[in-house]
């Protein structure tokens, strides 16, 4: 089912059929097979095949969606803090139970490994429950003032639209929805076209859970139809997206029309950066999981390497063996750590970097079916290469030498994103300064990680607007009231 709604007759009957033997997915199709007009053919990366079938939301469904969802605004928005806070704690309960079940269902709609799903199931879970601590913390201030009383009042916006990428489709869903219920919004969610499984499953639960019908609404279906009703339906007053800076520069310009507000999470570029000073072993050991991770469909993959001369050749070295042990495998076993791109289309755009590039080295993949590719290593010749300047979203990383620290922060900023990026060195002080003169939203120093759900994410330059997670995220789905009382008689 994908709409929380109870009695809603267009979208009650989206549950996924799952027909495992159904057909076989067109290979030069990017966007996922469509069969039947309306109807989205949910396809498996690693097989190639049919393994469910979803009816898409129409403009229409969508308006009467946001149109109920501001109806149920009105009482969610009434529940007492506690209150609100026992249902996210129950929310996130009811998919802890559910971790193994939505974890398969992953692997089976996007690939991911089997490891990293049972993660991401795990995150969504975490998520609720840290904002489940936020309706009862969610305070104003008293501001001294003359002649009165002046409290301020951190208020909900109304219904927020979550719009949702392919890459990860259970966090990303997450980190929108559970602030955003947590401060008292409804929300209505997109799921991408080509993944919207877990999303459906997870809209589920959240009734399961006990949540009111309407105040969490999945509407898998076109960007160009669902997207774009929840970027034009006035009621919805706050967007969340997460997906290309393409889409979200043409989202950015739709919200202005009726000044609403909105948070990017967009593409990147990351650097990886290796000092003669560092832990080579670690750094080389490390770097492949930094960029092939979830096939390199990250927006936090560290996918160009810049390494300081003395050190380059020997870095090269090292890295060899670790690509080449990168296991890339069918995602359900327990033993993967890649699978398969998320389509065939998106595996053609991947390899095409790949002509007329410098391949220093490759791993090894499965042959098909399924859309695999190689983990693959390129020398940048130039920063000038599109590889190492355009946002690849796939398992290929350039690598590229650099001189000194204040090349290496030029290089590292020569690009219009800003997400993320790693610093390896054994000083102090040269991580502190490369980490505040690398302009991106999320830096690791001789480690690689990105996310945590409790500190800020979110990117600097075209990488994005906004932060999502951490304490701070509350407060981008509420409006600050200010009210003064006059006490003087
Ligand atoms: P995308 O094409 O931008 O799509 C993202 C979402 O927006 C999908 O749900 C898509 O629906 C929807 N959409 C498409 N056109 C729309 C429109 N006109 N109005 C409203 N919504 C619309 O991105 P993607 O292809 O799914 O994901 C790949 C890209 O996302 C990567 O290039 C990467 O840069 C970026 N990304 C960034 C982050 C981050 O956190 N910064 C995370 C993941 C991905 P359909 O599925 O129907 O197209
Ligand atoms: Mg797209």
């Amino acid at each position: 089912m994908v709409s929380n709604d109870s009695d809603d007759s267009a979208g009650s009957d989206n549950s996924a059929g799952s027909d495992d033997s159904a057909g076989s997915h067109d290979p030069d199709d990017s966007a996922g097979a469509v069969g039947a007009v309306g109807v989205t053919q949910v396809v498996n990366p690693a097989t190639g095949l049919v393994v469910a079938t979803v009816p898409q939301t129409t403009a229409a469904e969508a308006e009467a969606a946001i149109d109920r969802a501001a109806r149920a605004y009105g009482s969610w928005r009434e529940v007492a803090p506690g209150d609100r806070a026992r249902l996210l704690r129950r929310f996130a309960a009811v998919v802890d139970a559910h971790v193994e079940e939505l974890a398969e269902l992953e692997v089976r709609n996007s690939g991911h490994t089997i490891g990293n799903a049972r993660w991401e199931a795990g995150n969504v879970r975490d998520v609720l429950d840290y904002y489940a601590g936020a309706p009862e913390r969610l305070t104003g201030r008293q501001i001294p003032v003359p002649g009165g009383l002046n409290v301020t009042f951190h208020e909900p916006l109304g219904v927020v639209g979550v719009i949702v990428p392919w890459n990860f489709p259970m966090p990303i869903a997450g980190w929108g929805f559970a602030p955003a219920l947590a401060a008292g919004n409804t929300v209505v969610l997109k799921p991408a076209e080509l993944t919207p499984l877990t999303a459906i499953r997870l809209g589920e639960l959240a009734l399961e859970a006990g949540l009111p019908p309407d105040v969490l609404t999945v509407l898998p279906g076109r960007g160009s139809v669902v997207g774009e009703a929840f970027v034009a339906h006035p009621a919805v007053r706050k967007i969340c997206f997460t997906g290309s800076t393409e889409v979200g520069t043409r989202i950015m310009a739709g919200c202005a029309a009726q000044v609403k507000r909105l948070t990017l999470e967009l593409g990147g570029k990351s650097a990886n950066l290796v000092f003669a000073d560092a832990d080579l072993a670690r750094a080389a050991a490390t770097a492949p999981y930094a960029v092939f991770d979830n096939a390199g469909q990250d927006c936090c993959a560290r996918s160009r390497i810049l390494v300081q001369r003395p050190v380059y050749d020997r870095f090269l070295e090292l890295l060899e063996p670790a690509v080449q042990a990168f296991r890339v495998e069918d995602p359900a076993l327990e033993t993967a750590e890649m699978g398969p791109l998320i389509s065939a289309g998106h595996r053609k755009s991947v390899s095409s970097y790949l002509d007329g590039a410098e391949v220093a080295f490759t791993g090894s993949c499965p042959e098909g079916p399924g859309f695999w590719h190689a983990p693959t290593v390129l020398l940048a010749r130039s920063p000038a290469e599109r590889h190492w300047r355009e946002e690849i979203f796939g398992p290929v990383v350039s690598v590229l030498p650099f001189d000194d620290e204040a090349e290496a922060v030029a290089l590292a900023n020569d690009t219009e994103y800003g997400l993320s990026g790693s610093i390896w060195t054994q000083d102090v002080g040269r991580a502190i300064r490369v980490a505040r003169g690398v302009e991106s939203g999320n830096l690791s120093v001789n480690s690689h990680s990105s996310v945590r759900y409790w500190t800020p994410f979110g990117g600097m330059k075209r990488s994005g607007l906004g932060r999502e997670l951490g304490p701070d995220a509350l407060h981008a789905f509420t409006d600050v009231k200010n009210v003064f009382l006059a006490t003087d008689a």
